[in-house]
């Protein structure tokens, strides 16, 4: 283009006045007679190769002095463009309007997310079935808007409250299971249930991370800044991330799970570029929020009595589980491992009854003790019966593979 400079963004930083993508056009100019200019020489263009351009489709916005100049408005092919103001434009994926802010979208998002909740409860599925539509439709939803707007983590604290109360309720659990219980992949009944929080702290480490290391120019100069509210900032976590990373290769690598030694290939930080770098960052902000996950369970004595369980191994509670298992026994599992079930002792506590002893041996009647320690279920053969019971079922398959 002859007839326009680059476009002075300030700080010492230009850019080219023209950017395409596919069949979209920006002109992005600072000065008035030179977006026209630009305007009518594209149209001369376009004419040329027997296309043209459309209007209505098109937006333009000006901003004089940090604000937004409504009444500036620009033609093309003969018709005036609609300004931003006139008509909110949506590109790649993300809206524009005339405030510039993104306040709004985060209520929409909420918003978007109670409608979408509101509408699998009304529907007349089995509760494990709702919550497997809240996973693969409405979960798949939400990172995009979180990741393309400045949405603060209230919001999205907001919105996973939701999720998590529809989740109890169609999973037939009591509202009092916490949050820790459903995320936290230490825990010794692991859900596949994902935290839209994490994922919303991880895809904006991401993103700031991808902007960090940007090639471009423009990028490079002007680095644009994220607001993530005041509560938690993204600079900050990433930081922290790296120190963390850093410090790790001062330590040295530790075994930190039950694999022989030298089975796990150590990653150094300081070795890692680009892409690997990245996911290094991601890994260690989910670690945090792993830590503070446990340190909550630690806070809660009668629900997380797991986090003193040594010698259990952890289960996981697969989709293939849960689809196949009987509402019924999801919630039994659950609500045994988080001792939530309706024992002496829970009820006394919940204020339901006055008296916590076992009617069999007259000692205190907790869930573990109807479960594995009643003294005269012991001696009845309660126990026993179960056991052989698990050893029939057994013998049975074994038979009639055998056959
Ligand atoms: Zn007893």
């Amino acid at each position: 283009m002859h007839n326009a400079g680059p476009a002075n963004l300030g700080g010492g930083c230009s850019m080219p006045p023209l950017k395409a993508f596919m069949d979209d056009t920006t002109i992005i100019c600072s000065k008035e007679d030179e977006t026209r200019r630009m305007l009518t020489r594209l149209d001369v263009l376009m004419s040329w190769c027997r296309m043209e351009f459309k209007p209505k489709k098109s937006r333009s916005l000006s901003i004089r002095k940090g604000k937004v100049d409504e009444t500036m408005t620009f033609t093309v092919a003969k018709q005036q463009i609609l300004t931003v103001s006139q008509e909110p434009v949506k590109s790649l994926g993300r809206w524009y309007d005339s405030s510039l802010k993104d306040t709004s979208r985060g209520a929409e998002t909420l918003e978007l997310a109670s409608e979408i909740l509101l509408a699998i409860n009304k529907c007349g599925l089995q509760g494990k079935f709702k919550i497997w539509c809240l996973q693969f439709m409405l979960i798949p939803k939400l990172p995009w808007p979180l990741l393309v707007y400045d949405i603060c983590p209230s919001t999205v604290e907001a919105i996973e409250a939701k999720i998590n109360k529809s989740r109890r309720k169609w999973l037939g659990v009591p509202p009092g299971l916490s949050d820790v219980a459903m995320h936290c992949p230490k825990a010794k009944l692991k859900f596949a249930l994902k935290s839209i929080l994490e994922e919303y702290k991880c895809g904006k480490a991401r993103l700031l991370t991808m902007l960090e290391e940007s090639d471009d120019p423009v990028v490079k100069t002007v680095q644009p800044s994220l607001k993530t509210g005041r509560k938690w900032k993204i600079t900050e976590a990433v930081d922290e991330a790296k120190e963390c990373l850093k410090m790790k290769e001062v330590f040295d690598q530790t075994q930190t799970d039950r694999r022989g030694l030298g089975a796990t290939t150590a990653k150094w930080w300081s070795k890692t570029e680009g892409k690997e770098k990245r996911d290094m960052i991601i890994d260690e902000i989910r670690n945090k929020e792993d830590s503070t996950r446990i340190q909550k369970a630690v806070q809660q004595p009668q629900q997380c009595q797991w986090t003193n369980w040594d010698t259990d191994i952890q289960r996981s509670l697969t989709w293939n589980d849960i689809w196949h298992m009987a509402p019924l026994r999801i919630r039994f599992l659950i609500r045994s491992v988080y001792d939530l079930l309706p024992s002496n002792a829970n009820l006394v506590r919940w204020g339901k009854k006055d008296d916590p002893t076992c009617p069999l041996c007259q000692g205190r009647q907790t869930t573990e003790h109807v479960l594995s320690s009643c003294k005269v279920a012991l001696s009845q053969g309660r126990y026993t019966w179960r056991h052989n019971r698990v050893l029939q079922e057994l013998a049975s398959v074994i038979s009639t593979s055998k056959g």
